[in-house]
Protein backbone atom coordinates (compact mmCIF):
# COMPACT_ATOMS: atom_id res chain seq x y z
CA UNK A 1 0.00 0.00 0.00
CA UNK A 2 1.13 3.51 -0.88
CA UNK A 3 0.01 6.83 -0.13
CA UNK A 4 -0.30 9.61 -3.03
CA UNK A 5 -1.04 13.56 -2.25
CA UNK A 6 -4.05 14.14 -3.15
CA UNK A 7 -2.09 17.61 -4.78
CA UNK A 8 -0.19 15.39 -7.12
CA UNK A 9 3.11 17.13 -6.66
CA UNK A 10 4.99 15.16 -3.85
CA UNK A 11 6.13 11.93 -4.02
CA UNK A 12 4.42 9.06 -3.12
CA UNK A 13 5.27 7.83 0.65
CA UNK A 14 4.42 4.04 2.25
CA UNK A 15 2.21 4.29 5.79
CA UNK A 16 5.55 4.96 7.45
CA UNK A 17 6.71 7.92 5.82
CA UNK A 18 2.96 9.39 5.84
CA UNK A 19 2.74 9.02 9.59
CA UNK A 20 6.19 10.54 10.17
CA UNK A 21 4.82 13.37 7.67
CA UNK A 22 2.00 14.16 8.81
CA UNK A 23 1.34 16.36 5.42
CA UNK A 24 2.87 15.60 2.14
CA UNK A 25 5.14 18.48 0.98
CA UNK A 26 2.98 19.97 -1.52
CA UNK A 27 -0.03 20.63 0.62
CA UNK A 28 -2.16 18.38 -0.07
CA UNK A 29 -3.31 15.15 2.01
CA UNK A 30 -1.94 11.38 1.91
CA UNK A 31 -4.61 9.02 0.61
CA UNK A 32 -4.23 5.19 0.01
CA UNK A 33 -3.38 4.46 -3.52
CA UNK A 34 -6.42 1.73 -3.55
CA UNK A 35 -9.06 0.46 -0.86
CA UNK A 36 -9.03 -2.84 0.27
CA UNK A 37 -11.81 -5.07 0.00
CA UNK A 38 -13.49 -6.66 3.07
CA UNK A 39 -14.85 -10.42 1.93
CA UNK A 40 -18.49 -11.02 2.67
CA UNK A 41 -17.54 -14.45 4.59
CA UNK A 42 -15.54 -11.91 6.72
CA UNK A 43 -18.57 -9.78 7.27
CA UNK A 44 -20.43 -12.61 7.84
CA UNK A 45 -18.19 -14.24 10.58
CA UNK A 46 -18.18 -10.97 12.25
CA UNK A 47 -20.03 -11.53 15.58
CA UNK A 48 -17.73 -14.02 16.31
CA UNK A 49 -14.63 -11.76 16.11
CA UNK A 50 -12.87 -9.57 18.97
CA UNK A 51 -12.95 -5.83 18.60
CA UNK A 52 -8.72 -6.27 18.29
CA UNK A 53 -9.29 -8.90 15.67
CA UNK A 54 -11.81 -6.71 13.57
CA UNK A 55 -8.99 -3.69 13.70
CA UNK A 56 -6.17 -6.13 13.37
CA UNK A 57 -7.89 -7.05 9.90
CA UNK A 58 -9.43 -3.71 9.23
CA UNK A 59 -6.02 -1.47 9.12
CA UNK A 60 -3.45 -4.11 8.33
CA UNK A 61 -3.71 -3.49 4.53
CA UNK A 62 -3.16 -0.29 4.98
CA UNK A 63 0.03 -0.48 6.93
CA UNK A 64 1.57 -1.96 4.50
CA UNK A 65 4.37 -4.49 6.24
CA UNK A 66 5.96 -1.49 7.95
CA UNK A 67 4.96 -2.81 11.20
CA UNK A 68 5.08 -6.38 11.81
CA UNK A 69 2.13 -8.08 12.46
CA UNK A 70 2.99 -9.27 16.27
CA UNK A 71 4.14 -5.67 16.77
CA UNK A 72 0.48 -4.42 14.74
CA UNK A 73 -1.82 -7.00 16.96
CA UNK A 74 -0.29 -5.12 20.07
CA UNK A 75 -0.80 -1.65 19.04
CA UNK A 76 -4.29 -2.48 17.85
CA UNK A 77 -4.94 -4.23 20.84
CA UNK A 78 -3.99 -1.21 23.59
CA UNK A 79 -5.74 1.12 20.90
CA UNK A 80 -9.34 -0.44 21.44
CA UNK A 81 -8.87 -1.44 24.69
CA UNK A 82 -12.32 -0.16 25.58
CA UNK A 83 -15.65 -1.07 24.77
CA UNK A 84 -17.78 0.80 21.76
CA UNK A 85 -21.15 -0.16 23.09
CA UNK A 86 -24.26 0.69 21.08
CA UNK A 87 -26.94 2.11 23.31
CA UNK A 88 -30.34 2.23 23.09
CA UNK A 89 -31.61 5.81 22.50
CA UNK A 90 -35.45 5.17 21.57
CA UNK A 91 -37.23 2.77 19.56
CA UNK A 92 -35.59 3.12 16.27
CA UNK A 93 -32.55 5.16 17.64
CA UNK A 94 -29.14 3.85 18.83
CA UNK A 95 -26.14 5.75 19.97
CA UNK A 96 -22.78 4.09 18.97
CA UNK A 97 -20.84 5.38 22.17
CA UNK A 98 -17.56 6.73 21.31
CA UNK A 99 -16.46 8.14 24.59
CA UNK A 100 -15.22 5.38 27.04
CA UNK A 101 -12.14 6.00 26.16
CA UNK A 102 -9.54 8.13 29.14
CA UNK A 103 -10.04 11.92 27.88
CA UNK A 104 -14.02 10.66 26.79
CA UNK A 105 -14.14 11.59 23.49
CA UNK A 106 -13.77 9.44 20.14
CA UNK A 107 -10.30 10.95 19.32
CA UNK A 108 -8.64 8.82 22.13
CA UNK A 109 -8.69 5.80 19.09
CA UNK A 110 -6.79 8.19 16.42
CA UNK A 111 -4.50 9.50 18.86
CA UNK A 112 -3.20 6.01 20.52
CA UNK A 113 -3.32 4.40 16.98
CA UNK A 114 -0.67 6.95 16.03
CA UNK A 115 1.20 7.64 19.13
CA UNK A 116 1.93 3.99 19.84
CA UNK A 117 3.00 3.80 15.36
CA UNK A 118 5.19 6.55 16.08
CA UNK A 119 7.21 5.06 18.61
CA UNK A 120 7.46 2.27 16.98
CA UNK A 121 8.97 4.02 13.87
CA UNK A 122 10.81 6.38 16.15
CA UNK A 123 12.83 3.24 17.25
CA UNK A 124 14.76 3.73 13.91
CA UNK A 125 15.08 6.66 13.79
CA UNK A 126 18.50 8.45 15.94
CA UNK A 127 16.50 11.58 17.23
CA UNK A 128 13.81 12.30 19.19
CA UNK A 129 10.57 13.30 17.21
CA UNK A 130 8.68 16.27 18.54
CA UNK A 131 4.79 16.57 18.36
CA UNK A 132 3.63 19.84 18.19
CA UNK A 133 -0.04 20.74 17.94
CA UNK A 134 -2.45 23.15 18.79
CA UNK A 135 -5.87 22.68 19.96
CA UNK A 136 -9.25 23.76 20.72
CA UNK A 137 -9.92 21.23 23.48
CA UNK A 138 -10.53 17.31 22.99
CA UNK A 139 -7.29 17.01 20.71
CA UNK A 140 -4.74 18.13 23.15
CA UNK A 141 -6.01 15.80 25.73
CA UNK A 142 -6.38 12.75 23.49
CA UNK A 143 -3.18 13.18 22.65
CA UNK A 144 -1.30 14.13 26.01
CA UNK A 145 -3.15 10.90 27.30
CA UNK A 146 -2.04 8.23 23.73
CA UNK A 147 1.51 9.66 23.72
CA UNK A 148 2.20 10.17 27.36
CA UNK A 149 5.63 8.04 28.50
CA UNK A 150 5.95 6.89 24.03
CA UNK A 151 9.79 6.35 24.34
CA UNK A 152 11.53 8.79 21.42
CA UNK A 153 8.51 11.21 21.53
CA UNK A 154 8.21 14.87 23.18
CA UNK A 155 5.07 16.36 23.13
CA UNK A 156 4.24 20.32 22.86
CA UNK A 157 0.70 21.58 22.94
CA UNK A 158 -0.36 24.76 22.57
CA UNK A 159 -4.00 26.12 24.02
CA UNK A 160 -5.86 29.08 23.90
CA UNK A 161 -6.11 30.90 27.84
CA UNK A 162 -9.23 30.26 28.97
CA UNK A 163 -10.92 29.21 25.92
CA UNK A 164 -10.78 25.40 26.51
CA UNK A 165 -13.42 23.49 29.41
CA UNK A 166 -12.34 22.93 32.75
CA UNK A 167 -11.66 19.36 32.40
CA UNK A 168 -10.53 19.90 29.12
CA UNK A 169 -7.62 21.89 30.48
CA UNK A 170 -6.61 19.41 33.13
CA UNK A 171 -6.36 16.69 30.43
CA UNK A 172 -3.81 18.99 28.70
CA UNK A 173 -1.84 19.58 31.37
CA UNK A 174 -1.65 17.11 34.56
CA UNK A 175 0.33 14.43 32.54
CA UNK A 176 3.88 16.18 32.47
CA UNK A 177 7.68 14.20 31.55
CA UNK A 178 7.52 14.11 27.64
CA UNK A 179 3.91 16.26 27.48
CA UNK A 180 4.15 20.02 27.79
CA UNK A 181 1.69 22.23 27.72
CA UNK A 182 2.05 26.05 26.38
CA UNK A 183 -0.98 28.30 27.13
CA UNK A 184 -1.37 30.88 24.89
CA UNK A 185 -2.43 34.39 25.70
CA UNK A 186 -5.10 34.32 22.43
CA UNK A 187 -7.13 32.39 20.33
CA UNK A 188 -7.11 28.97 18.93
CA UNK A 189 -6.63 30.34 15.41
CA UNK A 190 -3.22 32.47 17.22
CA UNK A 191 -1.86 28.81 18.55
CA UNK A 192 -2.51 27.06 15.26
CA UNK A 193 -0.25 30.59 13.39
CA UNK A 194 2.62 29.48 15.51
CA UNK A 195 2.45 26.17 14.77
CA UNK A 196 2.19 26.74 11.04
CA UNK A 197 5.26 29.13 11.41
CA UNK A 198 6.67 26.33 13.88
CA UNK A 199 6.79 23.77 11.00
CA UNK A 200 7.86 26.48 8.58
CA UNK A 201 11.09 27.75 10.30
CA UNK A 202 14.60 26.24 9.06
CA UNK A 203 16.41 26.64 12.08
CA UNK A 204 13.94 24.75 14.28
CA UNK A 205 13.70 22.27 11.39
CA UNK A 206 17.61 22.06 11.58
CA UNK A 207 17.19 21.57 15.70
CA UNK A 208 14.51 18.91 16.24
CA UNK A 209 12.53 16.85 14.42
CA UNK A 210 9.62 18.64 14.33
CA UNK A 211 6.04 16.57 13.55
CA UNK A 212 2.38 17.50 14.02
CA UNK A 213 -0.64 15.13 15.46
CA UNK A 214 -3.51 16.66 13.93
CA UNK A 215 -6.48 14.94 12.21
CA UNK A 216 -5.21 14.69 8.81
CA UNK A 217 -2.36 12.57 9.53
CA UNK A 218 -3.02 8.77 8.39
CA UNK A 219 -2.45 7.28 11.63
CA UNK A 220 -5.27 9.09 13.27
CA UNK A 221 -7.56 8.98 10.20
CA UNK A 222 -7.82 5.77 9.13
CA UNK A 223 -8.28 3.74 12.83
CA UNK A 224 -11.16 5.22 13.13
CA UNK A 225 -12.75 3.16 10.53
CA UNK A 226 -13.01 0.54 13.55
CA UNK A 227 -15.86 2.43 15.06
CA UNK A 228 -18.53 1.51 11.84
CA UNK A 229 -17.31 -2.26 11.90
CA UNK A 230 -17.54 -2.06 15.99
CA UNK A 231 -21.81 -0.59 15.23
CA UNK A 232 -21.94 -2.90 11.91
CA UNK A 233 -20.93 -5.88 14.46
CA UNK A 234 -23.71 -5.41 16.98
CA UNK A 235 -26.68 -4.49 14.82
CA UNK A 236 -28.75 -6.69 15.41
CA UNK A 237 -32.25 -5.51 12.74
CA UNK A 238 -30.94 -7.47 10.54
CA UNK A 239 -33.18 -7.13 7.45
CA UNK A 240 -33.11 -2.99 7.42
CA UNK A 241 -29.25 -1.37 7.34
CA UNK A 242 -28.83 1.51 9.26
CA UNK A 243 -28.62 5.15 8.39
CA UNK A 244 -25.49 6.52 10.25
CA UNK A 245 -25.23 10.17 11.20
CA UNK A 246 -21.55 12.05 12.00
CA UNK A 247 -21.51 15.05 13.52
CA UNK A 248 -18.96 16.71 11.57
CA UNK A 249 -16.30 19.24 11.98
CA UNK A 250 -12.71 18.39 9.98
CA UNK A 251 -14.73 15.46 8.36
CA UNK A 252 -11.87 12.93 9.53
CA UNK A 253 -14.31 10.68 11.10
CA UNK A 254 -16.70 10.81 8.22
CA UNK A 255 -14.50 10.09 5.55
CA UNK A 256 -13.14 7.34 7.72
CA UNK A 257 -16.62 5.73 7.87
CA UNK A 258 -17.06 6.47 4.00
CA UNK A 259 -14.02 4.43 3.31
CA UNK A 260 -14.78 1.46 5.43
CA UNK A 261 -18.13 1.73 3.09
CA UNK A 262 -16.22 1.67 0.02
CA UNK A 263 -14.32 -1.39 1.35
CA UNK A 264 -17.52 -3.10 1.77
CA UNK A 265 -19.21 -2.56 5.18
CA UNK A 266 -22.92 -2.41 4.42
CA UNK A 267 -24.61 1.40 5.11
CA UNK A 268 -27.46 1.94 4.34
CA UNK A 269 -26.70 5.87 3.87
CA UNK A 270 -24.82 8.64 5.85
CA UNK A 271 -25.56 12.23 7.53
CA UNK A 272 -22.98 14.63 8.06
CA UNK A 273 -24.19 16.19 10.77
CA UNK A 274 -22.84 20.23 11.07
CA UNK A 275 -24.06 22.61 13.34
CA UNK A 276 -23.94 26.47 12.06
CA UNK A 277 -21.05 25.88 9.97
CA UNK A 278 -22.56 24.66 7.24
CA UNK A 279 -20.19 24.42 4.46
CA UNK A 280 -20.53 20.73 3.70
CA UNK A 281 -23.91 20.65 3.59
CA UNK A 282 -24.36 23.92 1.49
CA UNK A 283 -21.53 21.98 -1.02
CA UNK A 284 -24.19 19.01 -1.17
CA UNK A 285 -26.75 20.81 -2.12
CA UNK A 286 -25.17 22.93 -4.64
CA UNK A 287 -22.02 21.50 -5.37
CA UNK A 288 -20.17 24.02 -4.80
CA UNK A 289 -17.38 24.36 -2.13
CA UNK A 290 -17.15 27.67 -0.12
CA UNK A 291 -14.69 28.07 3.38
CA UNK A 292 -16.32 30.45 5.27
CA UNK A 293 -14.90 31.72 8.67
CA UNK A 294 -16.00 29.89 11.54
CA UNK A 295 -18.93 30.96 14.06
CA UNK A 296 -18.65 29.66 17.42
CA UNK A 297 -21.68 27.30 18.70
CA UNK A 298 -22.54 24.62 21.89
CA UNK A 299 -20.73 21.96 20.23
CA UNK A 300 -17.51 23.50 20.06
CA UNK A 301 -15.53 20.37 18.15
CA UNK A 302 -16.90 21.35 14.96
CA UNK A 303 -16.76 24.88 14.58
CA UNK A 304 -14.60 24.77 11.33
CA UNK A 305 -15.19 26.97 8.35
CA UNK A 306 -12.78 24.81 6.12
CA UNK A 307 -12.82 21.35 7.02
CA UNK A 308 -9.55 20.04 6.20
CA UNK A 309 -10.90 16.61 5.62
CA UNK A 310 -13.02 17.58 3.04
CA UNK A 311 -10.49 17.12 0.09
CA UNK A 312 -10.64 13.05 1.06
CA UNK A 313 -14.52 12.98 0.79
CA UNK A 314 -14.54 13.98 -2.43
CA UNK A 315 -11.22 11.34 -3.22
CA UNK A 316 -13.27 8.23 -1.84
CA UNK A 317 -16.23 9.17 -5.11
CA UNK A 318 -13.43 9.80 -7.14
CA UNK A 319 -14.49 13.33 -7.77
CA UNK A 320 -18.31 12.41 -8.87
CA UNK A 321 -20.43 14.74 -7.02
CA UNK A 322 -23.57 12.52 -7.93
CA UNK A 323 -22.02 9.72 -6.05
CA UNK A 324 -21.27 11.81 -3.26
CA UNK A 325 -24.77 12.85 -2.80
CA UNK A 326 -26.15 9.44 -3.46
CA UNK A 327 -24.29 8.18 -0.29
CA UNK A 328 -24.49 11.21 2.05
CA UNK A 329 -26.66 14.09 2.88
CA UNK A 330 -25.94 17.06 5.14
CA UNK A 331 -28.04 18.68 7.27
CA UNK A 332 -27.08 21.95 9.34
CA UNK A 333 -28.52 21.94 12.92
CA UNK A 334 -28.96 25.40 15.09
CA UNK A 335 -28.04 25.84 18.67
CA UNK A 336 -31.39 26.34 19.64
CA UNK A 337 -32.48 22.84 18.10
CA UNK A 338 -29.56 21.45 19.81
CA UNK A 339 -30.35 22.04 22.97
CA UNK A 340 -34.40 21.10 22.60
CA UNK A 341 -32.86 17.72 21.01
CA UNK A 342 -30.83 17.28 24.13
CA UNK A 343 -33.86 17.99 26.47
CA UNK A 344 -36.30 16.05 25.01
CA UNK A 345 -34.20 12.85 24.61
CA UNK A 346 -33.58 12.90 27.64
CA UNK A 347 -37.36 13.75 29.35
CA UNK A 348 -38.65 10.92 26.97
CA UNK A 349 -35.92 8.28 27.31
CA UNK A 350 -33.61 9.33 30.13
CA UNK A 351 -30.46 9.22 27.37
CA UNK A 352 -28.13 11.99 28.12
CA UNK A 353 -26.44 13.48 24.74
CA UNK A 354 -23.89 15.60 24.61
CA UNK A 355 -24.05 18.50 22.22
CA UNK A 356 -22.04 16.85 19.41
CA UNK A 357 -24.20 13.50 19.86
CA UNK A 358 -27.07 15.70 19.90
CA UNK A 359 -26.74 17.71 16.40
CA UNK A 360 -26.34 13.84 15.13
CA UNK A 361 -29.67 13.24 17.00
CA UNK A 362 -31.78 15.73 15.66
CA UNK A 363 -29.74 15.61 11.82
CA UNK A 364 -30.54 11.96 11.86
CA UNK A 365 -33.92 12.06 13.12
CA UNK A 366 -35.01 15.21 9.96
CA UNK A 367 -33.95 12.59 8.02
CA UNK A 368 -35.70 9.35 8.52
CA UNK A 369 -38.66 11.12 8.96
CA UNK A 370 -38.40 12.73 5.41
CA UNK A 371 -37.25 9.53 4.06
CA UNK A 372 -39.07 6.92 5.64
CA UNK A 373 -36.10 5.41 7.01
CA UNK A 374 -37.17 3.01 9.96
CA UNK A 375 -33.79 2.36 11.64
CA UNK A 376 -30.82 4.72 12.84
CA UNK A 377 -27.25 5.34 14.29
CA UNK A 378 -25.95 8.13 15.46
CA UNK A 379 -22.20 8.26 16.57
CA UNK A 380 -21.91 9.99 20.37
CA UNK A 381 -18.29 11.52 19.88
CA UNK A 382 -18.17 12.59 23.41
CA UNK A 383 -19.36 12.23 27.31
CA UNK A 384 -21.79 14.75 27.84
CA UNK A 385 -19.87 15.63 31.38
CA UNK A 386 -17.13 16.75 29.03
CA UNK A 387 -19.47 19.89 28.58
CA UNK A 388 -21.25 19.78 32.07
CA UNK A 389 -21.77 23.51 31.99
CA UNK A 390 -23.78 23.90 28.62
CA UNK A 391 -26.05 20.14 29.34
CA UNK A 392 -26.82 20.62 33.13
CA UNK A 393 -28.80 23.37 32.80
CA UNK A 394 -30.84 21.57 29.92
CA UNK A 395 -32.04 18.95 31.86
CA UNK A 396 -31.89 20.74 34.96
CA UNK A 397 -29.44 18.24 37.11
CA UNK A 398 -25.79 17.36 37.49
CA UNK A 399 -24.00 14.91 35.58
CA UNK A 400 -21.74 12.75 37.72
CA UNK A 401 -18.24 12.88 37.03
CA UNK A 402 -16.70 9.36 36.04
CA UNK A 403 -13.83 8.25 38.03
CA UNK A 404 -11.22 9.27 36.25
CA UNK A 405 -11.78 12.95 35.69
CA UNK A 406 -12.63 13.30 39.36
CA UNK A 407 -9.08 12.24 39.72
CA UNK A 408 -7.61 14.39 37.31
CA UNK A 409 -9.58 17.66 38.41
CA UNK A 410 -7.40 17.23 41.67
CA UNK A 411 -4.64 17.44 39.83
CA UNK A 412 -2.05 20.77 40.12
CA UNK A 413 -2.04 22.23 36.46
CA UNK A 414 1.61 22.47 34.66
CA UNK A 415 1.76 25.01 31.72
CA UNK A 416 4.05 27.35 30.30
CA UNK A 417 2.03 30.90 29.87
CA UNK A 418 3.27 32.56 26.57
CA UNK A 419 2.27 35.31 24.65
CA UNK A 420 1.27 34.81 21.21
CA UNK A 421 4.99 35.61 19.59
CA UNK A 422 6.65 32.78 17.04
CA UNK A 423 9.80 34.17 18.76
CA UNK A 424 9.42 33.30 22.02
CA UNK A 425 7.51 29.57 21.29
CA UNK A 426 10.91 29.00 19.27
CA UNK A 427 12.98 30.00 22.20
CA UNK A 428 10.60 27.51 24.18
CA UNK A 429 11.07 24.87 21.87
CA UNK A 430 14.93 24.80 20.96
CA UNK A 431 15.69 25.88 25.45
CA UNK A 432 12.94 24.21 27.71
CA UNK A 433 13.33 20.74 28.74
CA UNK A 434 10.58 18.69 29.85
CA UNK A 435 9.57 18.82 33.57
CA UNK A 436 9.04 15.33 35.79
CA UNK A 437 6.16 15.67 37.16
C1 LIG B 1 -13.31 16.50 16.94
C2 LIG B 1 -14.73 16.26 17.33
C3 LIG B 1 -15.77 16.15 16.37
C4 LIG B 1 -15.52 16.36 14.89
O1 LIG B 1 -14.87 15.27 14.29
P1 LIG B 1 -14.20 15.43 12.84
O2 LIG B 1 -13.56 14.12 12.58
O3 LIG B 1 -13.24 16.56 12.92
O4 LIG B 1 -15.32 15.72 11.88
C5 LIG B 1 -17.05 15.84 16.80
N1 LIG B 1 -17.32 15.68 18.12
C6 LIG B 1 -16.37 15.79 19.08
C7 LIG B 1 -16.76 15.64 20.50
C8 LIG B 1 -15.05 16.08 18.71
O5 LIG B 1 -14.10 16.20 19.67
Amino acid sequence: MKYYSTNGKAAVADFREATINGQPSDKGLYFPDSIPAVSPQWLNDIRSKSQEEIAFDVIRPYIGGTIPDAELFSIVSETVSFKFPLAKVDDHVFALELFHGPTLAFKDVGARFMSRCLGHFAKGIERKITVLVATSGDTGGAVADGFFNVEGVEVVILYPSGKVSAVQEKQLTTYGRNIRAIEINGTFDDCQKLVKTAFADAELNKNLFLTSANSINVARWLPQQFYYFFAYQQWTADSTLPVISVPSGNFGNLCAGLLAFRSGLPVRHFIAACNANNVVPRYLDTGKYAPAKAVATLSNAMDVGDPSNFIRMLEIFDHKFGDVKTHVSGISISDEETKAAIRSVYSRSGYLLDPHGAVAYEALDRYMKSNHETNGILLETAHPVKFFDAVEPLIDQSVSLPERVTRIMNLPKHAVKLDPSDDLLKEFLLNSVPVQL
